[in-house]
């Protein structure tokens, strides 16, 4: 196959692995910076230029799309997708999940297990909305946040009120959520590639911290998930409409729960912490999935 990688990085480890795994599995393998890509829009022959060439022959497409470039990523890879060339991905499942309210919607409409969550703008009633989710303790988290940036635990009414307050005073779009407290800031990330969870590990905040990020100085190691886990983890993914995804869970006492669903999951603490070829995994899964023309994968599902 002749695939194309969609990432800014050509350094990061993601990006590397990926084309370590497609050249040893005998590919061909080009990694373009979505941003530079320019394109015509016209019914009978789209095309992409990238550096002054024309960009063609490629069978599959591999998107790792960063949160931050989300809307012109996704129309790259749409213009791929109406070139004939198979993601990995769908450009629609992409958006989709980047979509915090869209996703939670999607997912509660199909039972997944979530943790009970109220979503506001600007609420005039913030005790209505404090009791509609369960009364403090809470977790608030501002939509646009990452990396656990904007999270922010208020154990109290009191201190739930003056967080929604200061978060109103930015016009954000805000999360209200129950606070899974039996977590013991420790989440689960599954690593599901097709209808498979390859991987799993527990990512453990430190000491005192609630929120398990990584970036927030926290700790990944294996874990052996629950077939409850296995399940609700491979029904997010499908839900969503991706094939290759990390979906986070938190063990509540009402069982896992979904928080978030990540479609370009990254390789490196997963790779670590399971001692598995995942980066291997995904370009075989283009192997036996890739049809030339065929660009509806389970996007529209
Ligand atoms: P981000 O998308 O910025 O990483 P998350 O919503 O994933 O933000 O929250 C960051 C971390 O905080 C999670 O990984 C989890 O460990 C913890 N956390 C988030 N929501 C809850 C909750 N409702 N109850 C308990 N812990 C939570
Ligand atoms: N940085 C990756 C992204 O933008 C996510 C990393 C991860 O949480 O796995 O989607």
């Amino acid at each position: 196959m002749k695939i194309a990688l969609l990432s800014r990085g050509p350094e990061l480890y993601s990006t590397r692995r990926i084309v370590e795994a497609a050249e040893q599995r005998g590919h061909e393998i080009e990694v373009i910076d979505a941003l530079r890509c320019y394109m015509n829009i016209s019914s009978m022959n789209p095309q992409i230029h990238y550096k002054g060439q024309l960009l063609e022959g490629f069978d599959a497409v591999i998107p790792r799309i960063g949160a931050s470039v989300t809307f012109y990523g996704t129309a790259v890879l749409r213009q791929f997708e109406m070139m004939g060339v198979y993601p990995l991905n769908e450009s629609v499942a992409i958006s989709r999940s980047r979509d915090k309210l869209r996703s939670l919607q999607l997912l509660s409409r199909r039972g997944i297990g979530l943790p009970v969550t109220g979503f506001a703008h600007c609420p005039d009633d913030i005790d209505d909305m404090l009791q509609m989710v369960g009364g403090a303790p809470v977790v608030v988290k501002l939509l646009e946040g990452t990396q656990g940036v904007g999270v922010v635990l208020a154990e109290t009414h009191s201190a739930a009120e003056s967080v929604i307050q200061a978060f109103q005073g930015l016009k954000a779009n805000i999360l209200v959520q129950e606070f899974i407290r039996e977590a013991k800031g420790a989440d689960i990330r599954c690593f599901v590639v097709g209808n498979k969870v390859v991987a799993a590990m527990k990512r453990q905040g430190k000491e005192g911290e609630f929120r398990s990020n990584l970036h927030r100085g926290g700790s990944s190691s294996l874990v052996r998930i629950t077939p409850e886990e296995r399940s609700t983890a491979i029904r997010a993914a499908k839900i969503m409409g991706l094939n290759v995804c990390g979906v986070d869970l938190l063990r509540s006492n009402h069982g896992p729960v979904v928080m978030e669903v990540n479609s370009s999951p990254g390789l490196e603490g997963i790779e670590a912490a399971s001692a598995k070829d995942i980066a291997s995994m995904m370009i075989e899964f283009l192997e036996k999935n890739y049809k030339p023309h065929r660009t509806t994968t389970r996007g529209k599902g």
